[in-house]
């Protein structure tokens, strides 16, 4: 047995097969399928998803290089249509029952024989052409592949460092488990990780070698250790451990429906944090008040190379909205930059991202981008009890012109005469000491208000969240940080006007009375802290 010791990241304990994160895999992989059938389906959809991607590129080309030179893609679409290309690599899986990446990447280099001896005349001399649509091929099948992690087991996935574009890409319902060799408490992907309730540890090292793929692995999330091959003593220990932290959540259920209040009668507000649609069930769940904090730019991420449309963002805010009812959905426009880079924008070389080109000043750099966005969710707005937060605010400049596109946007949707609240609320985030110093302001401005205290940590200690050497000095608890929570409290509420907590401090359950007593109103955590941290307000005197 092995044991390495990491950073807890997110509780709970996980027992299964650890496998190795595979990105940009150049070698392509060749193994045996049993269901030949169900692998053809595979290819079918890869080669439909191909066939989009070309038509867009196609359309996209036209503009900058003219459609003579963007015909190349429309001959692109016409191999992959072509009956003898995709019955070669139909018969590879067939006859062969070898895997989809394999009979493209083998029957395309037969095929290129086969079109110069039978005379094929639009393929001619377009070799290049067919390699190229058959590693565009083979890259979303072997997505498709690593998404699905080769088998539909459940594991423990480990990589190097998983950047959020890809986390939150993953298979969710396939993983038991996150373990990797880098990284830092309060990335992004960390942050992903504990709301989806995933028991994870960090930062382990090159210990975490490549050999232990395949092999059992046992991940404590409460201590941040892992265990490869546990024996048999070692096994038996952390099952009961796991079986332990499933009936304490159990024995948690039976707080839902009561109420956020301390012994002494204060009151407070628990509201979750999410990041996609299927967080969305998790929020029902967890019996939280609403949703305290909807991560919208998970939505870019998730979508790869192209913007999400109006039509696929409303559908997601509304499906949202009225799973909450009456309920709070607090939608954050999109954060974007800094560590969640989008493959669907271009972000340029930036020394220090996480200073740079992210949040607000996208949303209002693109502001058709951003004018999008804020349709969606007010078109979201009818179908439940939904307002709009802006991340990343420094100054009043800003919010008075994300405030100008809402107000064109409402415009918009009138002209158009389409439903929208027209009470919206609207709020910011508190991230930056900028904010903080001019929150009375800001308050003025704005109806609500929520501390991301993740970056507004960063921010004050001038210490990059991600970067795990100078993670000592990225305190939260920091008096200066705990000082300018109650600064921007009082600030807020001398204005009339509501304040809560969003970042992950809101569910450090030492700071919970601190909280209470300096009046925030609400404290928004990932779904599976909700429960936890009413049982410790209750507890509160
Ligand atoms: C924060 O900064 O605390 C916050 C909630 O936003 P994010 O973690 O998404 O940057
Ligand atoms: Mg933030």
């Amino acid at each position: 047995m092995i044991t390495l010791t990491g950073k807890k990241v997110s509780e709970g304990v996980a027992i299964g097969r650890l496998s190795f994160y595979r990105r940009d895999t150049k070698e392509i992989k060749k193994f045996d399928v049993k269901d030949v059938e169900k692998e053809i389906m595979r290819f079918q959809k890869g080669r439909e998803k191909a066939l989009l991607e070309l038509k867009d590129l196609y359309t996209a080309s036209i503009k900058d290089v003219g459609e003579a030179n963007a015909a190349i893609f429309e001959m692109q679409q016409m191999i992959l249509e072509d009956q003898d290309f995709i019955d070669a690599i139909t018969g590879v899986i067939l006859e062969q029952k070898l895997n989809a990446e394999f009979a493209v990447q083998s029957a395309s280099e037969h095929f290129i024989e086969t079109c110069v001896q039978e005379g094929k005349n639009y393929v001619q001399g377009h070799d290049t052409d067919i390699r190229d649509v058959s590693s565009r091929l083979v890259r979303i099948l072997s997505r498709s592949w690593k998404d699905r992690l080769l088998t539909d087991e459940p594991i423990v996935l480990a990589a190097n460092e998983l950047y959020p574009s890809e986390a939150v890409q993953l298979d969710k319902t396939k993983i038991l488990g996150f373990v990797t060799r880098y990284g830092a408490i309060n990335s992004h992907t960390a942050v992903l990780a504990r709301t989806m309730g995933i028991p994870s540890v960090i930062g382990l090292g090159e210990a975490l070698k490549k050999d232990y793929d395949g092999k059992t692995i046992v991940v404590d999330g409460f201590e941040g250790k892992i265990y490869i091959e546990p024996d048999y003593t070692t096994l038996t220990r952390m099952k009961q451990k796991k079986e332990n932290n499933v009936s304490q959540v159990k024995n948690l259920e039976r707080l839902k429906g009561k109420d956020n209040v301390t012994q002494s009668g204060q009151r407070i507000d628990i509201c979750a944090n999410i990041g996609k649609r299927e967080d969305i069930e998790n929020v029902l769940r967890s019996d939280a008040g609403g949703i305290g904090l909807f991560r919208s730019e998970f939505l870019y991420m998730e979508n790869r190379h192209k913007l999400p449309t109006e039509e696929q963002q409303f559908q997601t805010y509304k499906l949202a909205a009225e799973a909450m009812g009456a309920k709070p959905v607090v939608i954050r426009t999109a954060d974007l930059g800094g560590d969640k880079p989008a493959e669907c924008l271009d972000f340029g070389e930036e020394n220090n991202p996480a200073m740079g080109y992210r949040g607000i000043r996208i949303s209002l750099d693109k502001d058709e981008m951003f004018k999008t966005q804020l349709r969606a969710i007010l078109r979201a707005s009818v179908f439940g009890n939904v307002s709009v937060m802006f991340p990343m605010i420094t100054s009043l400049e800003e919010v008075q012109s994300a405030k100008l596109v809402l107000e064109t946007a409402k415009r918009e949707l009138k002209e158009e005469k389409t439903a929208f609240d027209e009470e919206i609320q609207v709020g910011v985030m508190i991230e930056t000491p900028a904010a903080v110093m001019i929150s009375g302001e800001l308050a003025r401005e704005v109806d609500f208000f929520s501390i991301g205290t993740n970056d507004l940590s960063q921010y004050t200690m001038a210490a990059d969240r991600q970067n795990d050497r100078i993670s000592r000095y990225y305190d939260p608890h920091h008096p200066a940080l705990l000082k300018m929570i109650r600064i921007v409290t009082n600030n807020v509420h001398l204005e009339g006007k509501r304040i809560s907590i969003c970042g992950d401090l809101a569910a450090d359950l030492s700071l919970t009375e601190f909280f209470i007593q300096i009046g925030i109103d609400e404290l928004s955590v990932t779904p599976p802290q909700v429960l936890g941290l009413r049982k410790k307000i209750r507890d509160i005197q």
